[in-house]
């Protein structure tokens, strides 16, 4: 689909979701609509001065399914389809929006144009939908340029329920609310009201404007999540961090980075670290950060070998992980990059 041939040009990439369900008359059941007719689910789109086009995923599935397939496809259709456009507009289901953000952001480096994740609560055919202001802002987002005519926000971002976030810094926080997602440890990097109020002081561009894209392929997914809860038995611990298959473990620990202080955890934890698996630590909580030299149980946890996540977020951190374990194979040079700020990702 091509219209509205003019300076700005954008590409709308549907990857499924709720955005772009509607309602079949024959069953009422959600179906995705045929995304080359947009423009009449969406007339608004026809008013912005850009060239917009349109490219739907096959198979279009509920983001719940989402695979690395998925994000080396979209990395690769971005790489592709870098010189035709200003920017690219994704619409994504909103339950794995935030890992797919993270995970394109470690793919892309050196992005200098703007790639938008965007989505819905409700069906963008409902009258109540929110998926229209969600794609319109969005749209108006991606061609927005600075002073010199550069994109203003060369970053994967997420724009949903007024806000733009970091993509690497953004989890989604409500199931039902129209304003789903929050950046905890990061502040929005524009908010939509009557006007885009954009925080540029706080956009990322990339080092050298210059400087050719660069995508990262290479995804090493062998990673585990613990949760750490009063209760967890020494076998599940067991199970996971010393576990087969598995190279790296993100701990999801208590407040500033605690977790059990009993030996047989401890040991566990120390076992892991000594065959060779990254252990990285992050924080339940929604805010905030890991200081392990805090308490001693997280003092505990450092001295076994665990390297801090700071205050990223458990997406970023999984991203990151399939990110530098795809491209390196010394468990060593991982965690000292896991350290590093990559894609504005953990604060220094
Ligand atoms: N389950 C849907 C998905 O993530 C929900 C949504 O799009 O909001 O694809």
């Amino acid at each position: 689909m091509r219209q509205n041939p003019g300076k700005t040009s954008l590409l709308l990439i549907y990857t499924g979701g709720t955005i772009g369900m509607k309602e079949r008359p024959s069953d009422q059941t959600l179906v995705p609509f045929d995304f080359s007719q947009i423009l009449e689910e969406v007339p608004e789109l026809g008013k912005f001065a850009a060239r917009i086009d349109a490219r739907s995923f096959d198979p279009l599935i509920d983001s719940s399914d989402v695979e690395p397939g998925l994000w080396l496809s979209l990395a690769s259709l971005i790489e592709q389809e870098y010189d035709n456009y200003d920017g690219f507009v994704v619409l994504h289901g909103t339950d794995t929006m935030a890992y797919s953000a993270a995970t394109l952001g470690f793919m892309l480096e050196n992005l200098g144009k703007p790639v938008i994740f965007t989505g819905s609560q409700l069906p963008i055919g409902q009258p109540r939908t929110d998926g229209k202001e969600n794609l319109v802002s969005a749209v108006e987002i991606a061609a927005a340029k600075d002073e010199r005519s550069r994109a203003r926000v060369p970053e994967v971002s997420i724009f949903f329920g007024a806000r733009l976030l970091r993509g690497v810094r953004a989890t989604k926080v409500n199931a039902t609310a129209f304003d789903a997602f929050r950046s905890p440890n990061h502040p929005a990097l524009a908010e939509a009201g009557i006007s885009i109020r954009y925080r540029d002081a706080l956009i990322r561009r990339p080092e050298r404007e210059d400087a050719p894209l660069r995508i990262h392929t290479k995804l090493d997914t062998r990673v585990a999540i613990l949760k750490v809860h009063p209760g967890i038995t020494e076998q599940v611990a067991r199970n996971v961090l010393l576990g087969t298959g598995i190279r790296a473990v993100i701990l999801e620990t208590y407040g500033s980075g605690n977790a059990i202080s009993k030996p047989w955890f401890t040991d566990i934890v120390r076992e892991a670290a000594d065959r060779g698996k990254v252990l990285f630590n992050i924080t339940q909580c929604l805010a905030g950060e890991v200081d392990m030299d805090l308490y001693a149980t997280g003092r505990a946890l450092k001295d076994a070998g665990v390297v801090s996540g700071g205050d990223m977020t458990t997406e970023a951190a999984l991203a990151k992980l399939f990110h530098l374990l795809g491209e390196e194979a010394d468990a060593e040079r991982v965690k000292a990059r896991l350290s590093e700020d990559l894609r504005g990702e953990i604060s220094k």
